[in-house]
């Protein structure tokens, strides 16, 4: 573990003293302290104006009962969070999610991530997230809508296009979105199509938001690649997890001219030598919704499915993960860095441990975090916003040339940052730095509020 800075050793203390019991967002917050050290020593206003503990804590956060009926007419209660954690910048923004794993902890650890993501981005969007520890997995889609509505039935009274304004994450996809957005416009009759992001394209939606992440993630990693005059072309590539990143990652790395070979979900993954088939893909995981051993049932002799396990066993150039947090870990960097491979780029938020990233960053490996890899989705949804606002719609090649060109900026923000703290080549530590920098000078300018 990298030495925390004298000047922020109390601080970090005090904040995980008065979070107890939330290790992600503890591990998040670390690691942002881990760089802060350089900005501290050269900007004593950061300490002096207590611009470090008022980021760690967020402005405001809800929790909220959600009581819903099952096809079956028993009564189900979930818990409903949103964690509005820093609006300097613009009106909180990220993503909400559903998934049995989320509570308080792993909602701030993403919030207070999603602050930095998006100041990298340039646009004009604060920071947060949000979601439920509901499983939409096996669930009809009349469970699924009424569950989005009583969820939204007591959210939107916190939500607004100058306020706050959710997207999708684990879980939470269009079909999702589109049942809170009807749910919002009814509660509140107002036809205010800025309010949620990820929305379909017939209502409101922005032209590439639903490939964004994945493709973003990809544009950064090329660009890191070409700064050792390296590409995706003819590398062998392994992308976990196969929901919206991760399939529009892989999708990108082909256009690239990249082979991915293995993709997974959370019951296993699949290896196909021949190069994952991106139809077939789309059509278990978006259509049918199956598991992802319908791949290899499908596909027949040649493609392995391995249940459980670990998909970094398998040997690749560049690897992807783009599932969820703390999927790579220590042990598996070390297979991979041993098998060979030059560059990791995180779609998913924290996918690798802090040990993961050491041994990373130790062996020389190209290393994106994804706060800077994954910003492409959150920076889409603010053209999303853009185009709402202006009651305009963008094709497909005009939004996707901005969101390379935002890509390509946060990835020379992030190296140009790193080398003038003098970490040429560390990536992490450019993100971090240049995320609160943007962010905290803003705080500043508005007084202690
Ligand atoms: P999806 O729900 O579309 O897909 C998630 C994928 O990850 C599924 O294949 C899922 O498998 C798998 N997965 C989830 N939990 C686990 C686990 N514990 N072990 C192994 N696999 C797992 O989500 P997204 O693709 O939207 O999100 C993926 C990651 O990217 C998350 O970390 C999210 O926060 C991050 N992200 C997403 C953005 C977006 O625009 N969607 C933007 C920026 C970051 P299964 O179906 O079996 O659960």
């Amino acid at each position: 573990m990298t030495q925390i800075d004298e000047k922020l050793e109390p601080i970090l203390v005090e904040v995980l003293h008065r979070n107890a019991g939330e290790p992600e967002f503890h591990q998040a917050v670390r690691e942002v302290f881990e760089s802060l050290g350089r900005v501290v020593a050269k900007h004593p206003t950061y300490i002096e104006h207590a611009l470090i503990e008022r980021i760690c804590e967020p402005e405001r956060q809800i929790i909220f009962r959600v009581p819903w009926v099952d096809d079956q007419g028993n009564v189900q209660i979930n818990r409903g969070f949103r964690v509005q954690f820093n609006s300097a910048l613009g009106p909180y923004k990220g993503g909400i999610r559903f998934h049995p794993s989320v509570n308080l902890g792993i909602i701030k650890f993403l919030g207070f991530e999603q602050i930095f993501k998006n100041a990298l981005t340039g646009l004009p969007i604060g920071g947060g997230k949000g979601g439920s520890d509901f499983n939409p997995h096996g669930r009809s889609d009349g469970e699924v809508m009424r569950f989005c509505q009583s969820f939204m039935t007591e959210l939107h009274r916190h939500l607004g296009e100058y306020i706050d304004v959710p997207a999708g994450d684990i879980g939470v996809g269009k079909r999702e979105i589109g049942y809170m957005f009807g749910q919002y416009k009814r509660l509140t009759n107002r036809y205010e199509s800025g309010v949620l992001t990820g929305k379909d394209l017939a209502y409101g939606g922005s032209r590439a938001r639903r490939e964004a992440t994945g493709y973003g993630a990809t544009y950064f990693v090329e660009r890191m690649l070409g700064t050792k005059n390296e590409s995706f072309d003819g590398k062998r590539v392994v992308v976990s997890g196969s929901g919206n990143v991760a399939i529009y990652t892989i999708e990108k790395v082909i256009a690239f001219g990249g082979k991915v070979v293995a993709c997974s979900d959370s019951s296993g993954y699949v290896v196909d030598e021949n190069g994952i088939d991106l139809g077939l893909l789309k059509e278990i995981k978006e259509v049918r919704r199956e598991r992802i051993s319908e791949y290899a049932r499908r596909k027949g002799s040649g493609v392995e499915h391995v249940a459980g396990g670990s998909i970094w066993d398998v040997p690749c150039d560049v690897a992807m993960p783009s599932a969820t947090q703390n999927e790579l870990t220590g042990r598996d960097a070390r297979v991979l860095v041993k098998n060979g491979v030059i560059a990791v780029g995180e779609g998913a938020n924290m996918p690798c441990t802090p040990e993961a990233v050491s041994t990373f960053q130790k062996a020389g490996v190209l290393f994106a975090p994804g706060k800077a890899a994954n910003a492409g989705g959150v920076a889409t949804s603010a053209l999303e916003m853009q185009q709402n606002a202006s009651r305009d719609s963008w094709s497909f090649a005009r939004t996707e040339d901005r969101l390379a060109q935002i890509m390509n900026n946060i990835h020379d923000a992030c190296a140009e940052t790193a080398e003038e703290y003098g970490a040429p080549g560390n990536y992490v530590l450019g993100a971090n730095i240049a995320g609160f920098v943007r962010v905290a000078d803003a705080m500043d300018a508005l007084g202690v509020i």
